[in-house]
């Protein structure tokens, strides 16, 4: 979580900063801030969003070659302008801005206090800008050499020193900093977007590693100041991608991209007729001996991990545990020879997640992960990415990044399946060919927008909702669940059908608006009896239906339909009106979708 810009050259240091926080501002929005160093450092700070901050810096004539700016998640201390970054040291001579968490704060706070340094925040990054300080002679690298070693937790790094008008320092370790190359400039940034307009090459530094960065040149070292060398990366994607392009919000422009990235995500792997995972490390005879797959995840990657899990499970006959990134990392959990991870985060830098990935990796089990950031430390990490070509999503809630990693799964259910014999070459390419036609079925859903807006104009003041299923659309039901909380706060409960009466049917009374989602023929009549139950007790029942269940008309208070294709894939069509009653419910409700609150997009702290 956070945002961290850089920038050193001649143009606008200012704008530049400002411009690349906004494009961060998905991954924190509880403050910001900027530095810039002309004969001093000066830092201008404020409370909430980044429009708050562009409104105070029109007031301050600040200017210089070199900058940092910050957008904060607040972790420790509440997000007002004190605990803001960027962070001084006492003499205003060091500005720190951080992303993460500095785990051991609190003791270095303990020995920093006891030498005489004074701190104002309530923030573990204030730590850092005394701790480097402490350590300062003339050497920038040097002293952060040594605040490397007494830090523990993760962090992303960025420190400028009034003394040296020529360069500023970064380190990470377990948050992302990439270095944008210029040509008589350079930037850092925790991600692409941020400066993708001035810069299509890149350096990703691994963790431990540190660079120092001045306008022409970029130094990168190893935790020992060995310098290294690193490859550049270069990224092809256009910038419109970033932007909302006439659409009133990127979830909205996010939603409408699904065909278009499916169909991307789908071509990428499949010809003629078959599926082929480039450069894969893994062998066919591997896939064949595979005992046990573990797939782990967070938050909507978890939900699209448990529709994975019934469809490999199913094609494959191989036995999955699906684990939540957070409890798999505490849990000791069994892993055996013969057993692989499948980690699915869309940025790929989702702390959790790559700390659940390391964890296997030392037990020497072999990791694919389904990533959408290319280059992110979980691609980096794993023995095999698929990527999922969904492009830069920018909403936090997500939409396409969800939707292109269950065609991932799709994918592997199939490949692996049709490689250890479980399923025969006609149904594989049976799937293959319904795969394809993913993009035409999606772009049906979306037609579907007026409909939904009708039903979510009806049904927005709701206070709480629930939403059940049986099978693949009990996983479904878990994403439409998380939707529409994370967006429009209302408190929204995702069931198994079958359960409720264990228990939460007690709180269903008259007008409690249950939504059911019928896709499965062999679960149906068991799913209408379970909205039946529901319907008996005054439930107000809005059903996302398979195409052909008419009778369903019959018990429900609203109704839609959506097109019938394979059961196996029909998760990915049911989330689209999901999706898109979410969005109008939250507009509806006034809520700000794109960031909505509490929320950041890339988790990065545990
Ligand atoms: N832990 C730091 C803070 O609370 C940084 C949080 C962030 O990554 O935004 O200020």
């Amino acid at each position: 979580m956070c945002g961290i810009v850089g920038y050193i050259g001649n143009k606008d240091t200012k704008n530049i900063l400002l411009d690349g926080l906004k494009k961060l501002e998905y991954r924190g929005y509880d403050s910001s801030g900027i530095a810039i160093l002309d004969s001093e450092i000066n830092i201008v700070k404020e409370k909430g969003k980044i429009v708050n901050l562009e409104n105070k810096l029109k007031l301050e004539n600040i200017q210089g070659n070199i900058g940092i700016g910050h957008t904060r998640w607040a972790t420790h201390g509440e997000p007002n302008e004190i605990n803001s970054h960027p962070h001084f040291s006492s003499d205003k001579k060091i500005a720190v801005v951080h992303n993460g968490i500095i785990e051991n704060y609190l003791e270095l706070k303990e020995k920093l206090q006891n030498k005489g340094y004074k701190f104002i925040s309530d923030t573990d990054t204030e730590v850092v800008a005394h701790l480097y300080h402490s350590y300062y002679t003339d050497d920038m690298l040097d002293a952060l050499c040594k605040v490397l070693r007494d830090i523990k937790g993760s962090y992303a790094l960025c420190i400028m020193c009034s003394e040296h008008k020529d360069k500023f320092i970064v380190a990470r370790k377990d948050s992302p900093l990439i270095i944008g190359i210029g040509s008589d400039e350079n930037f850092v940034a925790s991600d692409i977007p941020a400066i993708l307009e001035h810069t299509k090459e890149y350096y990703f530094l691994d963790d431990m590693e540190m660079a120092i960065i001045t306008k022409d040149n970029i130094n990168i070292f190893d935790r020992d100041k060995n310098l290294i060398k690193k490859e550049v990366f270069k990224v092809d994607f256009d910038i419109s991608l970033a932007q909302k392009n006439g659409y009133d919000y990127f979830m909205l422009k996010e939603i409408f991209e699904q065909p278009l990235c499916i169909k991307k995500c789908i071509n990428a792997k499949i010809l003629d007729n078959d599926i082929f995972f480039e450069k894969f490390s893994i062998t066919n005879e591997q896939i064949k001996d595979i005992n046990n797959i573990h797939i782990v995840a967070c938050g909507s990657a978890y939900h699209a991990g448990m529709v994975g899990k019934h469809i490999i499970e199913k094609m494959c006959r191989i036995p999955v545990n699906l684990d939540i990134a957070s409890e798999f990392r505490y849990k000791n959990p069994i892993l055996n020879k013969n057993d692989i991870c499948i980690i699915i985060s869309q940025s790929g830098e989702t702390a959790d997640t790559l700390a659940a990935l390391k964890l296997a990796r030392e037990k020497g089990i072999k990791i694919i992960s389904i990533v959408n950031v290319v280059g992110s430390s979980i691609a980096r990490e794993s023995n095999d990415v698929l990527y999922t070509l969904a492009g830069p999503e920018i909403a936090v809630a997500t939409t396409k990044g969800y939707s292109t990693q269950l065609a991932m799964l799709y994918m592997i259910a199939l490949k692996f399946g049709y490689i250890r014999c479980n399923i025969n070459e006609s149904t594989y390419k049976d799937y293959i060919k319904e795969l394809q036609s993913m993009e035409k079925y999606i772009k049906n859903c979306l037609s579907l927008e007026d409909r939904i807006k009708t039903i979510a104009n009806k049904y927005y003041n709701i206070e709480n909702a629930f939403i059940i299923g049986r099978g693949l659309d009990y996983s479904a039901s878990l994403e439409a669940s998380l939707k529409l909380k994370e967006i429009s706060y209302i408190h929204s409960e995702a069931y198994a059908a079958g359960e409720l009466k264990h228990g939460s049917i007690a709180l269903i009374e008259d007008n409690t608006v249950v939504f059911g989602i019928l896709t499965q023929d062999d679960l149906l009549e068991k799913a209408v009896s379970n909205l039946k139950e529901v319907k008996a007790r005054g439930a107000r029942l809005v059903i996302i239906a398979k195409e052909g269940y008419e009778s369903l008309r019959d018990i429900a208070d609203d109704i839609v339909f959506i097109p019938n294709i394979k059961e196996e894939f029909m998760a990915s069509l049911s989330v689209i009106p999901m999706q898109l009653l979410s969005y109008y419910v939250a507009i509806n409700r006034g809520c700000d979708v794109d960031m909505p609150r509490n929320l950041a997009k890339s988790v990065t702290v545990e």
